[in-house]
């Protein structure tokens, strides 16, 4: 009898062979070749197609040729069209080559962030990261930074960072005793706060009752002459990129008034803190170092492969141990782009969400925001039409936007993101939300003059 081979030698020869490694890497270049001109959203066909991975869990060990063929035929024609020039949808990012390839190195590598001892390359990767954040963002020198998942734990770090030292300095150690009986915070937060705000308050234990709410203007910026009068318990949310508007928090006045009574002032900068990259957006972001934390998403704005957060403060608190050797292409990104590319990046996204904003207008959509950084918020006459234009153009499969309320009113939401957005994209996007919503006249049997 032949002795089947054991698990272990099994894969012994899988690393040895290469053939997975190449099957899979023709795979990869078939996506990329495909994924930047192809329907941005799947077809109704592919999403029918995952009834496939719906199985029970399997006894036998699997084909490994098979297992990465059923993900490639299966799996990638119903991936959202995410990295390529055509997806506005959410608020999200494409990965930047370098970082991509680095990020297969990397998982090759397969290394543990946690400790020096555990990998001192990326124990070096993430300091000059921390180095080069500091100096790009212009924050204040000592600054560190933790590399997170995304900007909801981030925020998570910088609140509970906050919270300890706000409380350290009225004489209760959150980490010995504890949160009950513990003294009151204050926390003081815009109107249009992100989503993910009042969840990480709610795990930090600061419940909605110590919340006081800050008006917002039309662009969803926090009114400074509206905060109440701050004091040493006050935790205070300031947001540098509204997700509907773009619009940043006026941070030099909310970090002077947090400053005369040591309040502790947090920004959740998720895309937006980006802007100080750029010497033509710097001037939104002024004020910023006048904060004690900064959450930010690399994943995003700055095109790093996900997931990608950073929590900058001044002491250093992240809730994981071991954890994925994000840094790799966090560093990749920022090596490739460089200062100089970072800048370009940061006002294409920008240029491009004006020439959305414009090109829309000319044909007779509403734009209902200052487009001031990557954001656009677009209307049709009637919120029925806004509705079902937006379907329409989810469907499309020409580009993919998401919908919001603003200001009571449904909008489709454009964020641009992407490094792989071009000119054209824009232009066929427009055409795109055009006849998207021509559909909608002529299916209404309602009679338009606009082309
Ligand atoms: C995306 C976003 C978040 C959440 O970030 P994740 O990376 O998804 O965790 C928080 N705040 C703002 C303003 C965002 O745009």
């Amino acid at each position: 009898m032949i002795k089947k081979p054991d698990l272990q030698e099994e894969m012994y020869s899988q690393i040895q062979g290469r053939e997975l490694f190449e099957q899979v890497k023709s795979y990869a270049y078939a996506y990329m070749d495909e994924v930047y001109g192809r329907n941005v959203f799947p077809t109704d066909e592919a999403i029918k197609n995952l009834d496939i991975f719906d199985e029970p869990f399997p006894r036998a060990t699997g084909n490994p040729a098979l297992i990465l063929r059923m993900l490639h035929e299966y799996g990638s024609p119903a991936t959202v069209a995410q990295t390529g020039g055509r997806y506005f949808g959410f608020v999200t990012g494409s990965s930047v080559p370098t970082a991509l390839a680095a990020g297969w190195l990397s998982d090759v590598w397969d290394q543990n962030a946690a400790l020096y001892v555990l990998s001192p390359i990326i124990s070096q990767l993430e300091a000059t990261c921390e180095k080069w954040l500091v100096d790009l963002l212009e924050l204040p020198a000592g600054s560190v930074a933790g590399f997170v998942s995304g900007t909801s734990t981030a925020t998570l770090c910088g609140l509970a960072a906050g919270r300890n030292e706000l409380l350290r300095r009225q004489g209760w150690d959150v980490h010995l005793e504890g949160l009950f009986g513990a003294p009151n915070l204050r926390v003081i937060l815009g109107e249009q706060v992100h989503a993910t705000v009042p969840k990480v308050l709610a795990l930090l234990g600061l419940g909605r009752g110590c919340v006081e709410i800050v008006p917002t203007d039309k662009q969803g910026r926090m009114v400074a002459e509206k905060m109440p009068e701050l004091d040493g318990h006050c935790l205070v949310i300031a947001q540098a990129g509204n997700v509907n508007t773009g619009s940043f928090d006026p941070f030099d006045e909310i970090g002077d008034r947090a400053g005369l009574v040591n309040a502790w002032v947090h920004i959740d900068g998720a895309f937006g803190l980006w802007a100080a990259g750029s010497r033509t957006k710097k001037l939104l972001t002024y004020g910023i170092e006048k904060a004690d934390s900064w959450s930010v998403d690399a994943h995003k704005t700055l095109n790093a492969p996900y997931d990608s957060g950073i929590i900058l403060c001044g002491m250093n608190y992240t809730p994981e141990m071991s954890r994925r050797a994000r840094v790799v292409e966090l560093w990749a990104t920022l090596k490739s782009l460089g200062k100089d590319g970072v800048e370009e990046l940061v006002d294409r996204l920008c240029d491009h969400a004006r020439r959305f904003a414009e090109n829309l207008q000319a044909k007779g959509f509403r734009i209902l925001n200052e487009v001031v950084f990557n954001q656009v918020l677009v209307a049709c006459d009637t919120p029925e039409q806004t509705k079902a234009t937006l379907e329409n153009i989810q469907k499309s499969g020409e580009c993919w936007c998401g919908g919001a309320v603003w200001n009571g009113e449904p909008v489709i939401r454009i964020s641009v993101c992407s490094w792989a957005t071009t000119v054209a994209d824009v232009e066929r996007s427009v055409v795109a939300f055009v006849k998207a919503r021509n559909t909608v006249d002529s299916s209404k049997n309602v009679e338009t003059k606009r082309t």
